[in-house]
């Protein structure tokens, strides 16, 4: 007896799986209130981006090449199922007391906090019990099709949330978290089985390499960015996107410097993002990162949109503002706060 068709209709299958991923993406996105950004040009699959985005819109391939290697470093977390983005920024690779290797590794990644959180009283509040979330971050997912692909689609877990400054009075929603993993795990990259461990070390230091050349080719005029943001995510659970737009340096918060070298920062940009989009790196190319490698050394993470309640009068106000440099202006988004040098 043939049991070929049969397989397709297993409630377990991999098809099957795939097919109820793709109807959830669907569903969320129909639930969308930005449902213009889903078809806008300045968003686009990270495997069709090539810096093109209209005539009047062209990124340097530089940044384009940075770009790519960002999205090599996002991964996809979900939180008790539901989809937020985080950034791989650090690997650390564990030693025994004699200094040998243990075969261990730790990933660090940056999200920001409500992608914990509950929702409670119109306001995200982080879920006091975190070990009981079921936290998983999901790799490389370009396509649906992949994604329950463990060797292209690497999925890690067991994750705990590192507890960093958080200051009164400063809406502080940046957060990192990390994982052990083997170092002796294989992934699948362009259909060639690769070491994990390995690979990802080796894309944090084109990572590293890349943003200071284009910080330098910033800082001395060779290429100008126009205000350029970038946003890699995961909208709507959905495979990798890359979202561009423009950040508006008059809207820019600063709620405190210290020792005269770091700002405290938070950038408000028009880049269009959807739900799932949180936690994403927010790119600024030729941005100062205070501090890199240390814990506060680090891009900032997309935290939500500019609320539309216009009884929220400060926020009304900064769409004012914003409407100033960009008449067509629909959606205002902000990143966490992070720091950088000055
Ligand atoms: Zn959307």
């Amino acid at each position: 007896m043939s049991t070929s068709i049969l397989a397709c209709f297993k409630p377990n299958s991999t098809d099957a799986r795939v097919s109820k991923l793709k109807k959830g993406i669907k569903k969320s996105e129909s639930k969308c209130p930005k449902k213009d950004n889903h078809k806008s040009v300045y968003r686009k699959r990270l495997l069709h981006f090539n810096g093109d985005v209209t005539d009047n819109f062209v990124i340097d391939e530089r940044i384009v090449t940075c770009i790519q290697t960002i999205g090599k470093l996002t991964g996809m977390i979900t939180v008790n199922s539901f989809p937020g983005t985080c950034f791989l920024q650090k690997i650390r690779r564990l030693k025994s007391e004699a200094g040998e290797s243990t075969g261990r590794a730790v990933f660090t990644f940056t999200t920001v906090y409500h992608v914990f959180g509950v929702r409670d009283d119109e306001v995200y509040k982080l879920v006091s019990e975190w070990k009981e979330l079921k936290v998983k971050v999901v790799l490389f997912y370009e396509t649906v099709d992949d994604f329950y692909n463990g060797k292209r689609c690497p999925r890690l877990k067991d994750f705990r949330l590192l507890e960093t400054d958080k200051e009164e009075e400063i809406q502080n929603d940046w957060c990192a978290i990390e994982c052990e993993v083997d170092c002796g795990r294989v992934c699948e990259i362009d259909g060639d089985e690769k070491n994990m461990v390995d690979t990802l070390e080796a894309y944090l230091e084109d990572y590293k390499t890349q943003q200071k050349e284009i910080y330098d080719l910033i800082k001395n005029n060779t290429i100008s960015t126009d205000n350029l943001v970038v946003i890699v995510g995961h909208p709507h659970g959905g495979p990798k996107h890359v979202s561009v737009g423009r950040h508006y340096p008059i809207l820019k918060d600063e709620p405190k410097k210290v020792r005269s070298s770091q700002l405290w920062c938070r950038y408000y940009y028009d880049a269009p993002t959807c739900e799932g989009n949180s936690g994403s790196p927010v790119f600024i190319p030729g941005q100062p990162i205070a501090g890199f490698g240390f814990w506060f050394g680090h891009q900032h993470n997309h935290k939500s949109k500019v609320s539309w309640d216009p009884s929220d009068v400060q926020d009304a106000a900064k769409y004012e503002i914003a409407r100033t440099v960009n008449p067509d202006i629909k959606f205002l988004g902000m990143s966490s706060i992070g720091v950088e040098q000055c």
